[in-house]
């Protein structure tokens, strides 16, 4: 059996919010379709297109802004160029307009209300994430693929052979916890190093570094802006951005213009404990908001849970010693290569196993990263791992309305501060003493996966989402 093989910018991928597998896959795969329609000279004689959203992207679509992204992945817009500002107003002139740009090179009818379906009582037997393209042509034929978004932007085309993949030779292949130990006892690498010696099969050092720090300003950007934007998120929720006020009143009356100086002024408070706390908090609700404002954010390992891995890695460059351009580079590799285990081994898809393979996996991946970069040892890396998710496992996904805000914003938040905690843990710990492996931590993940009600894979049905009376202006 051909082993699945995943680089850095597989787990990390520079998009749009709201969510990795319902608006970033969502697009991906609709950028797929128009390729095939293209690959096979349909495209200039499609007269009408229909789209069929089967499972948890029928039932968390709309909230979730699958409808946006399938629209202008149709049109032929990229998630990682595209202009942010310019995601509604694309979407709702297809809407009043009812006409599509396909591919950018045809325009045809387009009727929002009939032409995109949310099959909100079917889902297909793959993955709950499907979605059904349907090309009809002026000869009277049909053309159709069907895409299963699986978490995390990774999409999979129905009856596509992943042994066609290219296939690379990497130096250190892991596909559990143990194996990466291994490579690492075996020849006195970190992880992260490890993780750059098999990126190499794919490209020379310095574009892997470069593409890093590239990923890395969209985090930092993110935050940033995120800080300084006020106002009312998206959607109908009426939720408040919370951190532009945190970011006020915790930066006072200190002067700044830009994120170095900002992050100067910050590092002027100290590092008391709950100046710290807030911090971290303030840098994960930022991204967040963002995200659930279709605002540009990085993928780590998913959007809902986009805020983690930034906010650890604003701590560390903050509050802790030692920051550069490499150490950057080192916490986005050694975090990546643990999100990759978990894919392998469980999920990064919260419709397949809860909010566990979201907020969970990316608060293992930034304990990881921080314990390498403050020095622990390679067991205590990966005893910091199993730590941040032992204490995810059973996360549900309920999110209010459909919308990647209520839980999810804050949650981002808890994540952070529980990738802080299970570093500082392991960091203080003797690894030959724990009782728990990450290899059994990431099964158990799973096993609870396959173990949850379907009303808690990201479908709305259950939890907060069906607890706490709301109602929402139609879409
Ligand atoms: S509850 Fe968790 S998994 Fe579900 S949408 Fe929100 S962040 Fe994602």
């Amino acid at each position: 059996m051909i082993k699945e093989q995943i680089s850095v910018f597989d787990i990390f991928k520079i998009g749009i919010g709201p969510s990795s597998s319902h608006t970033l896959g969502a697009w991906r795969a609709a950028q797929q379709f128009t390729a095939s329609l293209k690959e096979n000279n349909f495209l200039a004689d499609v007269e009408m297109i229909k789209i069929l959203l089967y499972g948890s992207l029928a039932k968390t679509g709309k909230g979730h802004g699958t409808d946006v992204a399938i629209l202008l992945g149709l049109t032929g817009a990229d998630p990682v160029t595209f202009d942010v500002d310019a995601v509604t107003p694309t979407f709702e002139a297809i809407k009043k307009d009812k006409k599509l740009s396909l591919a950018g090179d045809l325009v045809i009818d387009f009727d929002y209300t009939n032409d995109l379906l949310f099959l909100f009582a079917e889902s297909l037997p793959f993955h709950p994430n499907a979605v059904t393209f349907q090309a009809f042509l002026k000869n009277g034929k049909a053309f159709s693929e069907t895409y299963y978004s699986i978490g995390g932007g990774f999409v999979v085309k129905e009856g596509e052979d992943s042994s066609q993949k290219v296939q690379v030779d990497l130096p250190f292949p892991v596909e559990k916890a143990k194996e990466l130990l291994h490579w690492c006892l075996s020849t006195g690498l970190k992880v992260s190093e490890i993780v750059m010696e098999n990126e190499l099969a794919w490209r020379p050092e310095s574009v892997t570094k470069a593409g890093i720090l590239q990923h890395f300003a969209v985090m930092r950007d993110c935050t940033y802006r995120g800080c300084h934007t006020t106002g009312f998120l998206p959607g109908g929720l009426d939720v408040a951005r919370r951190a532009f006020p945190l970011n006020k009143r915790l930066i006072g009356k200190s002067d700044y213009h830009d994120y170095n100086s900002w992050i100067e002024a910050i590092r002027k408070g100290g590092n008391g404990f709950n100046y710290t706390l807030d911090w971290v908090s303030c840098f994960a609700l930022a991204v967040n908001e963002e995200n659930a404002s279709f605002g540009r954010v990085v993928t780590a390992p998913t959007n809902g849970a986009a805020g983690v891995i930034p906010a650890v890695l604003q701590y560390f460059i903050t509050f802790c010693d030692g920051y550069s351009d490499d150490k950057i580079i080192q916490f986005i590799t050694c975090a990546s290569e643990i999100g990759s285990i978990f894919k392998k081994g469980a999920t990064i898809s919260a419709a397949m196993g809860g909010c566990q393979a979201e907020i969970g996996v990316s608060s293992a991946m930034a304990a990881a990263a921080l314990t390498e970069c403050l020095g622990g040892s390679q067991r205590q890396v990966l005893m910091a791992a199993e730590i941040a998710m032992e204490h995810h496992l059973g996360l549900t996904c309920d999110p209010i309305g459909g919308l990647v805000q209520i839980p999810c914003i804050e949650r981002n938040t808890m994540g952070a501060i529980k990738a802080i905690t299970a570093s500082q843990l392991a960091l203080q710990s003797n690894p030959d003493k724990a009782k728990v492996s990450l290899d059994a931590v990431v099964n158990t993940m799973w096993e609870t996966a396959l173990d949850m009600n379907a009303k808690y894979k990201e479908t709305s049905d259950g939890g907060l989402a069906t607890n706490i009376p709301i109602s929402l202006p139609e879409c």
